[in-house]
Formats: C-alpha cells, sequence, structure tokens
C-alpha cells in the first residue's frame, strides 16, 4: 500500500486491537507471522476484494467485521460469512486459484492486521501447529457457510435477522449496531420494507431498540431466543474448533476481556505497533455500501466509499 495512504492510529485505538486468532497462536507460530503483519485502519464500506479479484493478503481483523457476500448478475446481494476478531480471511479461497469467491466489504470500521499470502503460506508449510489452527478455522468457516446457505433457503426473515444480529453482536464490544435498515436488507437478501417490518416486531417485544445511530440490543438472551437454530449451530462449531477465539456470549463477564490464550507477544504487538491507515474515516455504514463502486488498499489509497 502506498506511504500517502498510511496514518497513524490514535492513542485508544492502537492500545485496544486484538485478533483472537493470532493470539491463541503459540509464541512460535506468533513470531513467524509478527515481522509480516502490517496494521491497519479498515474504513465502513471498504471493498477489499471483489468476486475473481487476486488475492494478495491474509486479513486478520481487529473490532473491524467484514462480509463476505455474494453478488448476483442482477446486482442482487447476500451475505455468505462473516469474518471478526475471531479469524481471518483471505486464505481459504487462495490455497489454488489465489481468486476471491465473492466480494469482501467492511460493514463495521476498525483495525485489523494483514500479512501478504506468500508469507502466511510459507508460515502454515513450515510450522504443523499454525497450520492445524488454520484448518481448524477454515473448517469453522466452512461450517458457517454451509448453515447460512441453508438459513437463507428455509428459515423465516425473522429468525435470520436474530441471527444475523447475534453474530455482529457477537463480535463487537458494544450493545449498538450501527447499521440502517437497506444495510441489513442486503445482508440478508430481502426488501428494506421486510427488514423494517422485523425491526419494529423486534422492538415492540422489547428486544432491540432503534435509536439514530443503529440498533441497540435490549435482550440479549430474548434475541437467542428467537434466533433459528442455525446461529447455536455455527457458535458450537467456532467454540468446539477453535476454543476461546469466539465472543463470549456472557457480555458481562469475559467477552470484552483478553482471551485466556494470549500470548504475550502478540499483545505486546497490538499495544506497541502503530497501525498503518488506508482512510482517516471511521464512519459508520449509513447508505448501501455494497452495492457502490469497489475501492482496494492495495491499489486505492485512502479507500473512501
Ligand atoms: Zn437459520
Amino acid at each position: 500500500m502506498p506511504s500517502e495512504g498510511r496514518r497513524t492510529l490514535s492513542a485508544a485505538t492502537r492500545s485496544a486491537p486484538d485478533n483472537r486468532f493470532l493470539a491463541a497462536l503459540d509464541a512460535e507460530d506468533f513470531a513467524v507471522l509478527e515481522p509480516h503483519l502490517e496494521a491497519l485502519v479498515l474504513p465502513c464500506g471498504t471493498v477489499l476484494y471483489e468476486p475473481g479479484d487476486p488475492i494478495s493478503y491474509t486479513y486478520f481483523p481487529h473490532d473491524a467485521i467484514v462480509s463476505l457476500v455474494d453478488v448476483m448478475e442482477d446486482g442482487r446481494l447476500a451475505e455468505v460469512a462473516m469474518f471478526g476478531r475471531e479469524g481471518l480471511f483471505g486464505l481459504l479461497s487462495a490455497f489454488v486459484s489465489r481468486e476471491a469467491f465473492g466480494r469482501y466489504v467492511v460493514q463495521i470500521p476498525g483495525s485489523a492486521s494483514r500479512v501478504p499470502l506468500d508469507a502466511m503460506h510459507a508460515a502454515i508449510q513450515a510450522h504443523p501447529a499454525l497450520q492445524r489452527q488454520v484448518l481448524a478455522y477454515n473448517e469453522a468457516l466452512l461450517a458457517q457457510a454451509y448453515h447460512t446457505v441453508a438459513c437463507n433457503a428455509v428459515h423465516p426473515v425473522e429468525a435470520r435477522c436474530c441471527r444475523w444480529l447475534l453474530s455482529t453482536h457477537d463480535r463487537l464490544d458494544q450493545d449498538t449496531l450501527p447499521h440502517t435498515h437497506e444495510f441489513l436488507a442486503e445482508m440478508l437478501g430481502v426488501q428494506r420494507s421486510t427488514v423494517s417490518t422485523v425491526l419494529r416486531s423486534l422492538q415492540t417485544s422489547r428486544l432491540i431498540e432503534q435509536q439514530r445511530g443503529g440498533i441497540n440490543v435490549l435482550d440479549r438472551a430474548g434475541l437467542e431466543h428467537a434466533a433459528c437454530e442455525c446461529y447455536r449451530k455455527i457458535r458450537f462449531r467456532f467454540d468446539r474448533l477453535l476454543p476461546g477465539t469466539f465472543a463470549q456470549v456472557d457480555r458481562t463477564a469475559s467477552a470484552t476481556s483478553t482471551p485466556p490464550g494470549l500470548k504475550a507477544a502478540a499483545k505486546q504487538f497490538f499495544i506497541s505497533r502503530g497501525a498503518a491507515s488506508i482512510s482517516s474515516s471511521t464512519d459508520h455504514c449509513s447508505s448501501s455500501a455494497l452495492g457502490r463502486a469497489p475501492r482496494r488498499p492495495e491499489s486505492v489509497p485512502c479507500a473512501r466509499l
């Protein structure tokens, strides 16, 4: 990324980031990746890869959330997978073809780290423990996509909406999800009016509250009860394959604290290392970011949609 697109993060942002996949690595494996890690800010709406794009980096979100969406020929969209601090993207589809499956778009702005794909491949080949963890994550990711596809086909939009709100809530340290009805409609592949009806119903039930800045989760347990089984199935796979790397359900307990597996080297890296930025923006998605022209940090510095 050209240097003019970089910008040091604020101290508050610099002290917070973490990625639980990296944090769960043994010190030796993390030391292999550390020289290659580049810290970034991912502005809302940034398209990191379009379908068929060559993949150059593996990304490890900290507090950013990225969605993989399938783009139809008529422009309609549907989310296939979500990536946050529990994992990584830009690797599973890059083992052979090195091409992106779909559009990778930032739905929640925040920080992340990335590693050049060649360095990632070399590290995986040379370090069996890292390779096992990557394979475990890939299996969990495939399970997420598997359940999401089935969910989109058979479950009512109300239950799917609850699943999506919970999945986003899992990856944030706040109860307000900064999303518009339009954005949520694109994620779920339904009309905006449908989302408005569903959210009104959830608000009437006091599960959420719609605010100027987004959707506030009032009753997480109630949302889990209202969600379809797919949310629990996806959580089960992550908890089984990658213990401690997925978000904790009890936000008041340890969800926002450093996970037990966090290694000192990884923690120190994120505290001491400044993050490059592809934009100074940390705006929330306020409109239909997914349908806009793509911007790629590798080729377009200061991407801003
Ligand atoms: Zn479902």
